[in-house]
């Protein structure tokens, strides 16, 4: 249960029930909280957290990216983290890091004070009363006609709230015509990402997967390159026109909390034996990983 977390708050750890944002303040009123999300699992040496250096990096540029000061450093943030999922009993999930202004605020900018940080653990599953998907269970997608952000909008890589809204229009939109997940596009129509996962297709036994630039680089995303690669697996990163959706043998998203979830049909188009062979190797080996039981990705993990 959420309420019984202990959670990092400013310097102090809190019960999760006091662990709140005033509603005038900065963050809610014009999306100014940036954040990230790591997951920890057990393994043999006790818990662990996935690439915990990786996410503070893309925190810190976040923060960077939109002019805004953290309270802590790099090393005073990893130890944050490594301290909160050790005050929590929760074996396996996911960790939320939060940067915010709880300041009450009718401004366009934020405060031009550093922002607060907050850190919880959660059970992305049980926390949210969503049902988790089963292991191999895929989902349907929906080629959504909201376009992803352009990076001439606004710094696209900065996992800030305001820049949600773009996934959370395409999903819902998915949603309304009986779809599970979106797909979007970029401005000049190449295939991008989901709303908050990355995309992967293969063809001819070929991994393909868009370039960053147009799309949040997504940790899962580099973790699953390195780790095809390291499996004989030829990869491509690149430009992928939308029609790349009708020839893939497999399509599959990938992210911090599912890790690789497998597309079983997109629009009209279903894909036959989903999840295909190479999703299925590819989910299998990232588990391998994350659990502690491939010694070639053994420095993606930190003992907490
Ligand atoms: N794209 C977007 C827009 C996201 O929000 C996320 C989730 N952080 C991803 C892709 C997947 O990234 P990661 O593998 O780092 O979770």
């Amino acid at each position: 249960m959420l309420e019984n977390r202990i959670v990092y708050l400013d310097g102090n750890f809190v019960a999760g029930s006091e662990a709140t944002l005033p509603i005038l303040s900065h963050s809610v009123g014009r999306g100014s909280a940036i954040f990230d999300v790591l997951a920890f699992a057990e393994t043999q040496e006790g818990r662990a957290i996935f690439r915990l250096d990786e996410h503070v990096a893309r925190f810190l540029r976040s923060a960077a990216a939109l002019g805004m000061t953290l309270p802590l450093s790099e090393a005073e943030l990893h130890a944050a983290i490594k301290e909160t999922v050790r005050r929590n009993t929760l074996e396996e999930g996911a960790i939320k890091i939060i940067g915010f202004y709880p300041e009450p605020s009718f401004s366009l900018l934020p405060p031009p004070t550093p922002l607060h940080l907050a850190i919880f653990v959660l059970d992305p599953a049980g926390d949210f009363g969503e049902a988790p998907l089963a292991e191999n269970e895929s989902v349907t997608a929906f080629v959504s006609r909201w376009r992803r952000l352009d990076p001439r909008t606004v710094p696209i890589e900065a996992k800030v709230a305001a820049n949600y809204l773009n996934g959370l229009v395409a999903r819902t939109e998915a949603q309304k015509h009986g779809f599970a997940y979106a797909i979007m596009l970029d401005l000049e129509g190449n295939i991008a990402e989901g709303g908050t996962e990355s995309i992967f297709l293969v063809r001819a036994g070929c991994l393909l997967t868009p370039n960053v630039g147009h799309i949040l680089q997504g940790i899962t995303r580099k973790s699953i390159l390195a780790a095809a690669e390291a499996m004989g697996i030829a990869t491509f990163a690149g430009a992928l026109q939308e029609e790349i959706l009708d020839e893939a043998d497999e399509i599959f998203f990938s992210g911090t909390v599912h890790r690789v979830l497998p597309v079983s049909r997109v629009g009209d188009r279903i894909l036959p034996d989903t999840p295909g062979p190479v999703t299925r190797m590819i989910a299998a080996r990232m588990q391998a990983i994350t659990s502690g039981r491939d010694p070639r990705f053994k420095d993606w993990l930190f003992a907490i």
